[in-house]
């Protein structure tokens, strides 16, 4: 049977398909054991809408599981503005709006609009600058680039042989330390003590 996919794992796929494995790893520890600190700050401010404490409103949904039979996905809205019909994601802090973003926002709306919710509006909220930022619907373009990445995570092999690593990604991720596709050698200056 097809299981669900979570929009945290295609944002892990997108990042690196194998990324996918070590998160599923590090679920079962303390987050703080392995995030970085953006992330756990992430994680603090986030308590109130996680323990649903952030508005008494009956027309603000708040930390809602929802699911799309269509694309087979699965997620946790954080806030969603009924009579405003307002979706919205808060980040901690947000540099940039990646493609993954998008597609986080566009997967929780294709969930809602399944559940016969009409979305009009579509946002990013972050935190610590307090600054919207405002998303549009995906194009017929863009609509297909979704579907593509969801075909392309569904027939990702895990075992692979022929998957190349893409090492600026490596410097960043979380996961570095235990990860067999870290090459250290290239990075003479970490430490896997740092
Ligand atoms: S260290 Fe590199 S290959 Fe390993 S999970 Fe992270 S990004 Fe992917």
């Amino acid at each position: 049977m097809e299981t669900y996919i979570k929009l945290s794992t295609l944002n892990d796929f997108i990042f690196c398909p194998k990324s996918i494995y070590y998160h599923n790893l590090y679920d079962n520890y303390e987050k703080k054991l392995y995030q970085n600190e953006a992330q756990i700050s992430g994680t603090i401010a986030h308590e109130n809408i996680d323990n649903k404490t952030y508005s008494s409103s009956k027309n603000v949904l708040l930390s809602l599981d929802v699911y799309c039979e269509k694309y087979w996905i699965a997620w946790k809205i954080d806030q969603f503005f009924i009579g405003d019909w307002k979706l919205v994601e808060r980040k901690n802090k947000i540099e940039k709006i990646y493609t993954w973003y998008k597609y986080q926002l566009w997967g929780q709306m294709f969930c809602l609009e399944e559940m016969w919710y009409e979305v009009s509006h579509l946002q990013f909220y972050s935190m610590q600058d307090n600054k919207i930022y405002k998303i549009y619907k995906p194009n017929s373009k863009e609509l297909l680039e979704f579907e593509n990445m969801i075909e392309k995570y569904k027939k990702f092999d895990l075992l692979q042989k022929h998957w190349q690593q893409n090492t600026q990604k490596c410097l960043k991720c979380i996961y570095r330390e235990l990860c067999d596709y870290f090459i250290w050698e290239v990075y003479p200056q970490l430490s896997l003590f740092e």
